[in-house]
């Protein structure tokens, strides 16, 4: 009897609670309210937030005065909101010149430069396949100058890939302590002028990592038979010589605000809620009648769900501890991110799932796109959030352009964590995309604020619901970052 009381007293009781986080997300998180962030952060003033500029400090500013007026507190790890990410402008070296047993090849003729210092080097040449684990395992490289194919031995070679792989080759080999890599270059689809003016004209953002990074080269096919002759001995002797290349500091911080769970056992427990506040500035081309990169959707709309989640959750407190984190330098790589899981501020074991607000832009406004939604068991919650709201949650239309890995969910989901990301309802990369993705034309004016709302309160409520489950999500069986997941929670 008092068994079946109970049933009855808990079930409308639930559907009122659901009923009523709605009618209060209704409430709290308004058209005035998301409108006032989007028109502040996307402002002609804030000149496209670049990383590193005036702009973005402002941003910056105003984002931890928001945490401050809602009570969400510094984390306990930093003396402020503000996380310093160590970054530096690389401007590109103004001469090289590499030899291998004799043959000579110039900067830019035949190579750029991917990383690294001026360097003046002299010693051996060694050749190694596709500087896999494999090949290089038992190899004494050190102090050498590594030869590598481009991409992986069974890769299909597209530049995507290509340039994955590249990253993990240079990791490899900078492990393994040679003085560089030199990846021959070989993407038909990119003509070697435009790298050129891609690699050795433009100042590039790298993280500090510290002195002492081994050289990255691509070398353009040269005409001879040296690469055969390299592969014939494995080893010729050689020099490189890179001159005129420097760095400097760039002043940047992550944002960072804890609100503190209310139980007492999940809020040793932590969502991240985040999204990068960086967009890429103002254009250099002088001739445009436009120059300023808004980022109204990429991502002041991410920035703003994030803001929006946060004041609801700053009345509704959840059961778990909640860290909202607004990266820098999103656009320069992934690199605040990047910075963040190797510097967090709460151990991440304790961090159950991140879930990242960022997108292109929208082309369907009867849905959200999430990037990742079928890959965790997070997927009723966030189906339920959307269609709270009228909306249908729907997974990454695009495989093929590997958004999963484009966001800065990657960089806690290669650690273990489940991480994805939530974004405008995209249905492929078209005109409707292109006019305003990364175009100066991203601006506020444009946006259909009937339907941003809904996604605003979509992603509220997602958080609400992932913040209180019962339990923590996890990735589905069979997942890439399963192992990850496996080592980082021991279990
Ligand atoms: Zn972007």
């Amino acid at each position: 009897m008092r068994y079946l009381l109970a049933l009855l007293l808990v079930l409308p009781a639930t559907a009122w609670a659901q009923k009523n986080q709605v009618n209060e997300i209704n409430r709290l998180v308004t058209r005035n309210e998301v409108e006032a962030h989007l028109q502040f952060l996307a402002a002609d003033e804030m000149r496209g937030r670049n990383t590193g500029s005036a702009e973005q400090l402002i941003a910056a500013n105003y984002l931890a005065s928001e945490f401050q007026r809602l009570g969400i507190k510094k984390p306990q790890a930093l003396q402020s909101y503000f996380q310093p990410v160590s970054l530096l402008n690389s401007y590109p070296a103004t001469s090289g010149k590499l030899v291998i047993d004799g043959e000579t090849f110039l900067y830019k003729d035949y190579f750029v430069q991917m990383e690294g210092d001026n360097i003046t080097w002299e010693g051996d040449v060694v050749f190694a396949g596709y500087a896999a684990e494999e090949d290089l395992q038992g190899r004494d490289v050190k102090n050498k100058l590594v030869v590598a194919l481009a991409g992986k031995k069974d890769s299909d070679g597209n530049p995507m890939a290509v340039f994955m792989a590249s990253g993990e080759k240079r990791s490899r080999v900078q492990a393994a302590g040679a003085a560089g890599l030199v990846e021959l270059f070989a993407l038909p689809q990119i003509p070697w002028p435009a790298l050129v003016n891609y690699f050795a004209s433009n100042v590039s953002m790298t993280l500090d990592e510290g002195a002492g990074n081994g050289v990255h080269l691509w070398l353009r096919q040269p005409d001879t038979n040296i690469i055969a002759r390299l592969k014939e001995k494995g080893t010729l002797p050689g020099s490189l010589v890179i001159e005129g290349g420097r760095k400097q500091p760039v002043r940047a911080h992550n944002v960072i605000g804890v609100l503190e769970g209310t139980d007492e056992k999940l809020k040793n427990e932590y969502l991240i809620v985040s999204a990068h506040y960086d967009h890429v500035g103002v254009s250099r081309r002088g001739n445009q009648a436009d120059s300023i990169y808004n980022g109204a959707r990429d991502n002041a709309i991410g920035v703003t769900g994030l803001l929006a989640t946060a004041r609801y959750l700053s009345v509704f407190r959840p059961k778990r501890s909640v860290l909202f984190i607004a990266f820098t330098a999103e656009e320069k790589g992934l690199l605040g991110s990047r910075f963040y899981a190797e510097h967090p501020v709460v151990p991440l074991k304790q961090c159950i799932f991140n879930f990242n607000c960022d997108g292109a832009g929208y082309n369907n406004t009867t849905m959200a796109t999430v990037i990742g939604m079928e890959r965790t068991t997070a997927e009723s919650y966030l189906a339920k959030a959307c269609a709270a709201f009228g909306l249908t949650a729907a997974v990454d239309p695009v495989p093929d352009q590997n958004l999963f890995e484009r966001s800065d969910n990657l960089h806690f989901a290669v650690k273990g964590i489940p991480a994805i990301t939530f974004a405008p309802g995209l249905t492929a990369f078209d005109t409707e995309i292109n006019k305003y993705y990364h175009q100066p034309a991203d601006e506020v004016a444009t946006l259909d604020f009937d339907y941003l709302i809904k996604y605003f309160r979509a992603y509220v409520y997602a958080n609400v619901l992932l913040a209180n489950a019962p339990a923590a999500p996890v990735w589905k069986a069979g997942d890439k970052f399963e192992e990850a997941a496996k080592k980082l929670y021991g279990r």
